[in-house]
């Protein structure tokens, strides 16, 4: 295995301290799920570096008031609402359908956690893989030429230490065996996640694309609204600002010019576990999460799925 690559930051570090520094003027970048948490702040920091950005959100009036906060925060006028629902095939389709010229950034950030029943999405398959893994696979695939024609893009994919509850289970990918469980759910598609990004990176690294993937943290925002709240005790979570600093990172920093296929936490690469780690606040990757046959094979799956 490569060295694990190691930066000069730690998990304190915020968006604006992995900016510092940064031009990111004359470059495009989407940020899926964009209206709330980790997505305004990520969008919030290209923006500050300079680049374009598109919140990339399923409610575009949410969209707007975001819009106008960051210009005002950010005295850069480059942000633009586009609007994408990552649960809704057509939509993703459409979407990336509208998308042209350049993409030089893509960060796959919105996502969805453990709705406490099973519910079903993108063609019948279960709701937290549909949406946070299916249909970012299938936005990622639509913006792919766009991604090339920016010779240097970067795509990030915003996974989980929540993908440490499950890999993928490719002969149950819908719990139509075996019974609903929403964190094992949750966990498997942020294992989705992650793999998508090293299969991204392993087929498109040749054309300049390269992909990484990342848990940000525990963080306090909306996504907890089934579970009732962050429960993380308090010196193990972070502000949303540091939270966002890992895919800010990977979307902009010099310093990982050339690097792909990796997982972060903390601003730095995670080590490979063999097993959850049974304490908090350890930072690893599941060995399955970032397995290139996992990632190849889930990458053909998801293809038929879509077909
Ligand atoms: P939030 O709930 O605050 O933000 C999630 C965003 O995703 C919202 O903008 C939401 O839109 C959007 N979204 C949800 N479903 C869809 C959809 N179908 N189409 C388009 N957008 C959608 O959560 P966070 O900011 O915390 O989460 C961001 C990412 O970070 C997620 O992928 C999450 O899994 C990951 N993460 C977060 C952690 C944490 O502790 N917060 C820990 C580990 C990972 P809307 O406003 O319309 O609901």
């Amino acid at each position: 295995m490569s060295q694990l690559f190691q930066s000069p930051f730690d998990r304190n570090s915020t968006a604006s301290d992995v900016t510092k520094g940064v031009d990111l003027s004359g470059k495009r970048a989407i940020v899926t799920g964009a209206t709330s948490g980790i997505g305004v702040e990520t969008a919030r920091a290209l923006l500050a570096a300079g680049a374009q950005v598109t919140l990339a959100v399923r409610r575009p009036e949410a969209g707007e008031q975001v819009a106008a906060d960051l210009r005002a925060r950010t005295g850069n006028d480059a942000v633009r609402v586009g609007r994408l629902d990552v649960a809704d095939l057509d939509s993703v389709n459409a979407f990336a359908a509208s998308w042209s010229g350049a993409l030089h950034i893509l960060v796959n950030n919105a996502g969805i956690m453990m709705p406490p029943e099973l519910e079903r999405g993108i063609r019948g398959h279960e709701q937290q893989f549909a949406t946070n893994y299916l249909g970012h696979f299938a936005l990622t695939l639509g913006l792919h030429s766009a991604l090339a024609e920016a010779q240097g893009a970067r795509v990030v994919s915003v996974s989980s230490g929540g993908h440490l509850f499950s890999p993928v289970v490719f002969d149950d990918l819908d719990f139509r065996f075996r019974p609903y469980d929403a964190l094992t759910a949750y966990g498997q598609s942020k294992t989705a996640e992650a793999l998508l990004a090293v299969e991204a990176d392993r087929r498109w690294a040749g054309e300049g694309i390269r992909a990484n993937t990342l848990n940000p943290g525990a963080i306090a925002t909306g996504l907890q609204k089934h579970t009732g709240g962050l429960r993380t005790p308090e010196r193990y979570r972070k502000t949303i600002e540091q939270g966002a600093a890992t895919s800010v990172f990977l979307a902009a920093s010099p310093l990982v010019d050339g690097i792909g296929g990796r997982y972060f936490e903390d601003v730095n690469e995670a080590p490979q576990v063999d097993a959850r780690p049974t304490e908090l606040g350890v930072t690893a990757v599941a060995a399955y999460a970032v397995d290139p046959a996992n990632a190849e094979r889930l990458w053909n799956v998801a293809r038929d799925i879509l077909r």
